[in-house]
């Protein structure tokens, strides 16, 4: 049940309960008030008909008639209910009766009297034969309430006494309970209505909001404050609520700022993980594995676009011997400085780090023409040119939309600037090599990767073949019905050029 039902009723029950008890209270004290004035009335009432019957009794004879005429009259008055009478009697200090409301009671013994409410003419008219309240007696008997007030005369003395029902006290009684019912059922709702709307607007509707405040936070809404304020509990759990919140958003936030920054770190390894995967440690070249995907990727882009691109496969010239020579770190630094040569103005050169971490998708038709050049000392200045590291000492060019005769003329330069002059300074003469070459162009050397590198892989065939030192392109590839499958492309074509 809610907070804003519970209220009203817990307090209207609450309100009920005590309003009972205090009805209870209230309707015995009222019960008490109407009984005291239903005895003082009956007094009264006695003691205006005892002075009414002393003279009648006073006369000699006694007018015996006349009092029970009084007395009947009374009765025909209210047919002995106006004053709740149940009979009337004047009796003598013997206890017999003079006059009666039932006239079969004269001279009879009045045995509903006690003894001593009786008073003879021998008591002292000075003798205090009372109460406070000039009566000799007054008891409640059964359902009845019994009064005797002494009736003095000169030379006589009686008694009256009078039975009164209570019937008209019950009705009394019950009329005053209803009303205090009604009165305090009341009094407990109103008040209730009323304790309520306090208490909604000091704590429901306050802890209201602050339950919505607390399903906002719950959904997510880390900026949400609660508005609810004040020094009581209430208020201090919301103090206590927006106090929590800061330190979630706060929280929020460093989590936040760690998942991006974790996310850096990772997207950087990830590169680094990539470029390593990629390229090869000594050169920094291209591997062979990239560069396969890099090839068929740029194959794919020229076949669609019906372009030339041409492969340069170069392997250094008795390199082994060199090894033997200088021993084998002296090689490693010259494959070192040839790959940095071959690199530095190719894609692959001052791009390879770009090159080795695109994913292949989004390189693909990447490779518009680009300034093809080589320059005197050799270096690959074509940007959109890839080198890599094929294998031992071999390496391979991929140039982009590059027709033979120009890849022939890049490949003559790299040769020729490596011939001029020792690639490992510190070597002097001694170190000075060279290199050949063998140039393939798709499509007209080879229609896909492998035929276009084997074709290539044919022709350094031939300038080793040759003589070492030169370049040499691959011849057309006749049509493949007519291709000897094992003809090497042993021929050279320009090579020396
Ligand atoms: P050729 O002119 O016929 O090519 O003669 P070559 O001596 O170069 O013959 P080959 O290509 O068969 O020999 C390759 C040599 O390259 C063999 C190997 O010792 C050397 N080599 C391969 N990879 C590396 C390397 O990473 N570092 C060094 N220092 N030497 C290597
Ligand atoms: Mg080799
Ligand atoms: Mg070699």
């Amino acid at each position: 049940m809610r907070l804003s039902i519970k209220i009203p009723v817990l307090i209207f029950l609450g309100c009920l309960a005590a309003g009972g008890l205090g009805s209870v209270f209230l309707a015995a004290g009222l019960a008490s008030e109407v009984r005291r004035s239903f005895e003082s009335r009956s007094a009264g009432l006695v003691r205006s008909l005892g002075a009414m019957g002393a003279s009648l009794l006073s006369a000699q004879p006694p007018d015996h008639v006349a009092l029970q005429k009084a007395l009947d009259n009374l009765e025909e008055f209210g047919h002995g209910k106006a004053h709740g009478i149940e009979w009337m009697a004047f009796v003598d200090c013997a206890g017999r009766v003079q006059a009666h409301t039932d006239p079969r009671r004269f001279a009879t013994r009045l045995h509903e009297l006690p003894a001593d409410w009786l008073r003879c003419e021998k008591d002292a008219p000075s003798a205090p034969e009372t109460g406070e309240d000039g009566l000799t007696g007054i008891k409640y008997s059964g359902a009845h309430l019994l009064v005797a007030a002494p009736v003095r005369l000169e030379t006589r003395s009686g008694t009256i006494a009078a039975s009164f029902r209570l019937d008209e006290v019950g009705v009394h009684e019950a009329a005053g309970r209803r009303r205090v019912f009604f009165f305090t059922a009341g009094f407990a709702a109103v008040l209730a209505v009323l304790l309520s709307l306090l208490l909604r607007s000091a704590v429901a509707r306050r802890l209201t909001r602050l339950t919505e405040d607390t399903e906002a936070l719950r959904r997510g809404e880390l900026e949400r404050r609660s508005g609810v304020h004040g020094g009581d509990e209430v208020g201090r759990l919301a103090s206590a609520f927006n106090a929590m919140a800061d330190r979630l958003s706060k929280h929020a936030q460093y989590l936040e700022q760690e998942v991006r920054l974790r996310t850096r770190e990772l997207e950087s390894a990830n590169r680094e993980l990539q470029r390593l995967a990629t390229t090869d440690p000594l050169t920094g070249l291209l591997n062979r594995r990239r560069m396969n995907e890099v090839l068929e990727q740029a194959l794919e882009h020229h076949r669609r676009k019906q372009r030339q691109l041409s492969v340069v496969m170069i392997d250094l010239d008795h390199f082994k011997r060199f090894n033997d020579t200088h021993g084998h770190l002296a090689g490693d630094e010259l494959l070192r400085v040839l790959g940095l040569r071959l690199r530095t103005r190719s894609r692959a050169g001052d791009s390879a780090a770009r090159l080795g971490t695109e994913p292949p998708a989004s390189r693909s038709g990447s490779f518009p023409r680009g300034s093809l050049e080589s320059s005197p000392d050799g270096v690959v200045e074509d940007r959109d040119a890839a080198a890599a590291r094929y294998g031992g000492e071999e390496f391979v060019l991929i140039l982009p939309e590059t027709s033979k005769a120009d890849a022939l003329r890049v490949a003559e330069r790299v040769r020729a600037a490596v011939a001029a002059a020792p690639l490992v300074e510190a070597l002097g003469e001694s170190g000075r090599v060279t290199l050949s070459a063998g140039v393939a162009t798709f499509p007209e050397d080879g229609n896909d990767q492998d035929a276009l590198l084997r074709a290539a892989d044919e022709a350094l065939y031939a300038a080793k073949h040759a003589g070492r030192d030169r370049v040499v392109a691959a011849p057309a590839a006749p049509p493949a019905h007519a291709r000897p499958s094992a003809t090497p492309a042993g021929t050279p074509a320009g090579g020396g050029t």
